[in-house]
């Protein structure tokens, strides 16, 4: 098994192929939705965590291929340095999936790993460095 970070990015003409749909059943995929952006008549994103059989994920790849379809595999991850950490919340105000969020009871910072998008946007942000993108 393995899973994979991946965003897909539809062209115009492709906005319509029934992609997920089709990985999970023809090639018995986990397919965990993080973000999509898919409208009728524009270009579309869709950033999802992708969970199989190493064969069938490798298949998958390769049909979205033969589609049309291109894709990006994230191969990094983020790293949150907690212990350095002040809770200044400046991250959560970049993150664009919302995997970084103040908690209203103790006002520190929560990260939440399956919902990053690996965008690096909060490594900018952070006065401190405390974020960092690694292999
Ligand atoms: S890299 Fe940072 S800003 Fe981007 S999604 Fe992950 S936590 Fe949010
Ligand atoms: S911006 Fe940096 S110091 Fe502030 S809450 Fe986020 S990770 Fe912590």
């Amino acid at each position: 098994m393995k899973t994979i970070k991946i965003s897909i990015y539809y062209p115009v003409d492709k906005i319509t192929v029934p992609l997920v749909s089709t990985l999970i059943k023809e090639f018995d995929l986990q397919v965990n939705i993080l973000h999509a952006d898919i409208s009728l008549n524009k270009t579309g994103t869709l950033v999802a965590d992708v969970i199989g059989e190493n064969k069938n994920v490798d298949d998958a790849l390769r049909f979205i291929e033969e589609q049309g379809i291109g894709y990006k595999l994230f191969n990094k991850q983020l790293i949150w340095h907690e212990e350095l950490c002040v809770h200044c919340g400046a991250c959560t105000a970049v993150c664009p999936s919302h995997a970084l969020t103040m908690s209203r009871e103790t006002w520190n910072l929560e990260f939440d790993k399956e919902k990053c998008l690996v965008c690096g946007l909060c490594t900018k942000a952070c006065p401190l460095n405390v974020m960092s993108l690694q292999d």
